[in-house]
């Protein structure tokens, strides 16, 4: 059946019994058993209608009335490759060696590769790019109010802060001439010094850092290439940032270790960062360096139970908890950008769709690699082929996901994770569908919870 005409509907059940669950129009009910089968019935052959008695007619009219049964056109969020968003990954040094990094931060890699530094030329010409894409959007009537440089790495990017400082300066400059304003942000290992610090705050719209939680943690998981641990100087970055205007979130990796302290974690950094936004709990992929510690993956089922915990701990005191494929809020058939050609520039100046991709010796750079920087035409070049192809990375070539209720909302998660190698057809899930599909329910079951009948789009239908 084509997406378009599919009629969405799904029976999820908790302790209190089954919930009525349509993704598309966002509708969720409580019901009883009986009236679930019915719901499920009438959505395969609406004929079953005619031979109803007075009560069930009365649950498919009240679901109907609520739409239930109104079919929704299911999201398309690729969108033609005209990026005003660009991710810059100025080095792939690193100050840090974490047990778990992906991207062998400081070590080229963990394939040989050299440390380098991108060519300020290059982050100019794709600020460039994104500024001009930006003014001809919003000529054209989209809604586009500013252009957005993101600073992230396969290292950490204030390793090359003089170029850091020379971009933003430099996008500064292009928003001030074309009259469009610039917004910068950065993900950042925290080991800042003071001078770093003052420029973050002064230029920077929000600031991802990445941390542990708590010291026997980051210090044994993120320690400098010396050994030592780095708790201190994170922490009085965070505390400085938690007290600036801009907007802070931590990502915390959780490893099987550290699985049992999530509500700890949650409870000290709400304490400790009082202007903190977010707090994002991810658990370790076991992938790069991770692959050579003893960093290990937490066992799915106990990390949804500590999640849940720290989530209750993150409510008491006003903290967004974030784990990344459980996002019910969000209709999507894309996990990421990475469909539709995120824009995301490494240090030797390659164009890859996905950040965890960022080395032409990866294998992976086959599929993720699209465009180079050319200095030679002081511009960038992108393969359309390959763009074709990224596009196809998305859940609607996902049969593995088709009967799952999270499809529009996760979108078959993170494609260089459950990609690695296979085609979208060839998607069998992964560990996380058993986290995803657990902490999403969460969610329908606390708006089913917040909203009163007639209220939203939660209802308890008789
Ligand atoms: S700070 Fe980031 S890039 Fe550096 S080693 Fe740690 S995870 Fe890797
Ligand atoms: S595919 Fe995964 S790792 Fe790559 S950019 Fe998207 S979310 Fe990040
Ligand atoms: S099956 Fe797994 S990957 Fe696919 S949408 Fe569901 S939770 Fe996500």
């Amino acid at each position: 059946m084509a997406d378009s005409q599919r009629l969405e509907l799904f029976v999820l059940r908790d302790a209190q019994g089954p919930i009525l669950y349509a993704p598309l129009g966002r509708r969720m009910a409580r019901l009883n058993e009986p009236a679930a089968r019915l719901a499920l019935a009438y959505a395969q052959d609406p004929s079953v209608a005619e031979d109803l008695d007075a009560d069930g007619r009365v649950v498919i009219d009240a679901l109907r009335e609520r739409g239930f049964y109104e079919r929704v056109e299911p999201p398309h969020a690729r969108e033609a490759f005209r990026p005003v968003q660009v991710t810059l990954f100025p080095t792939n040094n690193c100050n840090l060696r974490c047990r778990y990094c992906y991207a062998f931060g400081g070590e080229g890699g963990g394939n040989g590769e050299p440390l380098v530094r991108m060519d300020l030329a290059c982050a100019q010409r794709a600020i460039d790019l994104i500024a001009r894409n930006a003014c001809e959007r919003a000529a054209q009537g989209e809604d586009i109010h500013n252009f957005l440089v993101s600073i992230h790495g396969n290292g950490e990017p204030f390793c090359a802060y003089d170029l850091v400082r020379e971009i933003v300066w430099y996008g500064q400059d292009v928003a001030e001439e074309l009259d469009m304003p610039v917004v910068f942000n950065a993900a950042t290992n925290g080991v800042l010094n003071d001078e770093q610090l003052d420029f973050v705050i002064a230029n920077f719209g929000s600031i991802n850092v990445s941390f542990d939680g708590l010291q026997r943690f980051q210090d044994a998981n993120r320690p400098g290439p010396d050994g030592r641990g780095t708790f201190g100087a994170v922490d009085r970055t965070l505390r400085r940032l938690a007290e600036s205007p801009v907007g802070l979130g931590i990502r915390t990796t959780v490893t099987a270790q550290m699985v049992d302290a999530m509500a700890e974690i949650v409870a000290f950094v709400a304490e400790r960062y009082p202007g903190l936004e977010q707090l994002h709990l991810e658990p370790v992929w076991e992938c790069g360096r991770c692959k050579t510690s003893d960093c290990a993956m937490p066992d799915a089922g106990v990390f949804t139970r500590r999640y849940l915990e720290a989530r209750q701990v993150a409510e008491e005191r006003g903290l967004r908890l974030v784990f990344s494929g459980a996002r019910q809020d969000v209709l999507s058939d894309c996990f990421c950008k990475v469909s539709s050609g995120s824009f995301t520039v490494t240090p030797t100046g390659d164009v890859t769709a996905c950040y965890e991709v960022s080395y032409a010796s990866d294998p992976r750079s086959e599929r993720y690699f699209f465009g180079r920087y050319d200095p030679q035409r002081a511009d960038f070049v992108f393969d359309q082929a390959k763009l074709a192809a990224l596009g196809r990375l998305n859940v609607r070539n996902m049969p593995f996901c088709d009967d799952c209720f999270c499809r529009w909302h996760c979108a078959g998660d993170c494609a260089a994770k459950v990609l690695d190698g296979i085609e979208p057809e060839q998607h069998g899930g992964s560990v996380r569908c058993e986290i995803t599909r657990a902490l999403t329910l969460d969610q329908i079951q606390r708006k089913l919870a917040w909203k009163a009948p007639g209220e939203g789009e939660a209802h308890d239908v008789p």
